[in-house]
């Protein structure tokens, strides 16, 4: 066994090499870019579930690479988080996404997902009242979308955290849930003014009914809890028919998803403010 062992190293070890080069390079790439400012802002809209007028922007990263073109957040936000440069980019974020906000219809919102590395040490809040006074954004515009991952950490240091954004004046939302393993209990123990709820239950209401009855259930918990609930994901007018008869609760629930728009660069604000209406 050891010998067959130390043979399929032998026989991996070149393709290894070339992970790793690749990912150093990528490494480098990724500074390089961080020093440049080589990253975009795109933006989804979320609109209200019963009259389909925009509520405001979720903020989706992108790297403009140079060679590459344009870059998805999964392929360079976990080497991000890895290497710790996720904290320069994150707050770069942040900025970009108050400062584009402030030039749209005053009742939208503006949505800038957080990663769990940003509560490490003191936390995000400095970053985001930076933001929000360099570029002059009513706090009450601003929603910050983190996972469950941040719950897993720390719990105490977490709600400190959390309690200090919320000072702010900014909203928090909890992202992709359901997809966990004890959503329930930190919606219990975290402050959060939004549930959206991930696109894998949101993939088959009207095909199952598991997916319908937990997604009902869900925004009628989000609705007795005080929060809104966002479904995101939603790709066709079957899932809207689900939502508005099956679903709906008097929570405020928003939708957002490739049927109204896949997300687009900040140029194309005014184009989608005069396409789904504001406020
Ligand atoms: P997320 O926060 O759950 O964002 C939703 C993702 O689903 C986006 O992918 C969006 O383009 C995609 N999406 C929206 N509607 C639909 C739909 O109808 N169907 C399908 N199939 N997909 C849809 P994207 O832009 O590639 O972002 C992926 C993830 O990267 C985000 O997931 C978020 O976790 C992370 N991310 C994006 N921007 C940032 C950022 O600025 N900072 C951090 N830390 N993470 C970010
Ligand atoms: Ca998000
Ligand atoms: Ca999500
Ligand atoms: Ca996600």
């Amino acid at each position: 066994a050891k010998s067959q062992e130390r043979g399929s190293w032998c026989f991996f070890e070149p393709e290894m090499d070339a992970r790793m080069q690749a990912r150093r390079t990528l490494e480098l790439d990724l500074r390089r870019a961080v020093a440049l400012g080589e990253f975009e802002l795109f933006y989804q809209p979320t609109l209200d579930l019963q009259t389909r007028v925009l509520q405001g922007f979720e903020a989706l990263i992108r790297w403009n690479h140079p060679e590459r073109g344009l870059i998805p957040p999964g392929e360079f936000i976990p080497l991000a988080e890895e290497i710790g440069l996720i904290i320069p980019i994150g707050e770069w974020a942040l900025r970009r996404a108050c400062s584009e906000a402030v030039a749209w219809p005053s009742k939208l919102k503006v949505a800038v997902n957080l990663s769990p590395v940003q509560f490490a040490g003191r936390g995000p809040a400095r970053a985001v009242s930076e933001a929000l006074e360099s570029s002059g954004l009513d706090p009450a515009r601003l929603e910050l979308e983190i996972t469950e991952t941040v719950m897993l950490r720390d719990t105490e240091a977490t709600l400190t955290m959390l309690q200090e954004l919320k000072a702010l004046g900014v909203g928090i939302a909890m992202d992709d849930f359901g997809t966990g393993y004890s959503s329930l209990s930190y919606l219990r123990r975290f402050p959060f003014d939004r549930v959206k709820i991930d696109r894998s239950f949101i993939k088959d209401i009207g095909l199952s009914h598991e997916s319908t009855s937990i997604v009902r259930a869900v925004a009628q918990l989000c609705e007795s809890l005080g929060m809104a609930v966002t479904a995101e994901g939603v790709e066709s007018e079957q899932q809207m028919m689900q939502l508005e008869g099956g679903i709906r609760t008097s929570s405020v629930m928003e939708v957002q998803g490739y049927l109204f728009s896949r997300p687009q660069p900040g140029r194309e604000v005014p184009q989608l403010c005069r396409t789904f209406g504001t406020p």
